[in-house]
């Protein structure tokens, strides 16, 4: 099967750069998935996974929003954060889960709802992409 260039790039640096068959990702529109040949697109996306396929091998990517650039022979995808499964820290994620709960709880007007929310959607989505590995 034909495959496509992925790379996965925060302010932080390279995160993930391989070959894949396939590439399936949550953009702000809905799922989507590339393979080559797709058409060249830009679409931003929102706090979910990447996942990258070839062959019998399944990669995920936990991604904090940012865009995706299809272009003919690359798929870039630009985050503002982003880990490979492997490297997510779950009682890191667990507790950004546990401190963003408490803020949404209390919230008695002066907490930044929005910003918790935010933080609460990115630890649920490491969480949930550290236990695929
Ligand atoms: P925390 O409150 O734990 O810092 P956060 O959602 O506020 O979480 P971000 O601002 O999205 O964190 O990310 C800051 C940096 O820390 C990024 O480089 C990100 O990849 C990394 N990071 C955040 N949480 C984790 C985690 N659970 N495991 C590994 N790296 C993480």
């Amino acid at each position: 099967m034909k495959t496509i260039k992925v790379n996965v790039v925060t302010p932080d640096g390279p995160v993930y750069d391989a070959e894949v068959e396939m590439v399936s990702t949550k953009a702000k529109s809905g799922e989507m998935g590339i393979m080559a040949g797709h058409v060249p697109t830009v679409a931003p996306l929102t706090i979910g996974a990447v996942r990258l396929k070839n062959g019998s091998n399944t990669d995920y990517v936990a991604v904090n929003g940012g865009f995706l650039e299809v272009r003919p022979d690359v798929v870039t995808i630009l985050a503002q954060s982003a880990e490979r499964a492997e490297t997510i820290d779950l009682t890191r994620a667990q507790a950004a889960k546990a401190r963003a709960e408490q803020r949404l709880q209390n919230d008695d007007g002066s907490n930044d709802v929005k910003r918790a929310d935010l933080a609460l959607k990115r630890a649920i989505n490491r969480i949930q992409i550290a236990e695929m590995r």
